[in-house]
């Protein structure tokens, strides 16, 4: 089930998992990666798999908030939310983002529920 289609606000992006030995290509400590040039999503697939020195009990809990996080990525790129833009003071007070949130919130909880991320 690779590459795995998501629509983000009306752009469909690619999830692809990569396998353990093209997971190199990341960086070490980077679990994916979302390109909105190409509208893909790269997740080490090795995320599932425990190598027994995991701190973690619960992989698939880590492989799932990771896509959703990636997905969250690909939001924000397609609200042209780049980075561009800077603020002073926390994310709970920042309105814009409050709002960004909760009219993104629906269409993101189709898109997880889409990538099987929940
Ligand atoms: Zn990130």
């Amino acid at each position: 089930m690779n590459p795995i289609e998501v629509n983000v606000l009306g752009q469909t992006y690619k999830v692809y998992e990569l396998a353990p030995e093209d997971g190199g290509t990341m960086e070490d400590g980077v679990l994916g990666t979302t390109d909105w040039t190409t509208h893909e999503i790269m997740l080490r697939g090795s995320i599932k798999e425990p190598t027994g020195n995991d701190s973690l009990a619960n992989l698939d809990v880590l492989y799932r908030e990771t896509l959703r996080h990636e997905i969250t990525h690909a939001f924000l790129f397609e609200s042209g939310m780049t980075g561009s833009d800077t603020f002073e003071g926390d994310f709970a007070h920042n309105e814009l983002m409050v709002d960004w949130f909760a009219m993104q919130a629906p269409k993101m909880l189709k898109a997880f529920e889409e990538a099987d991320a929940l």
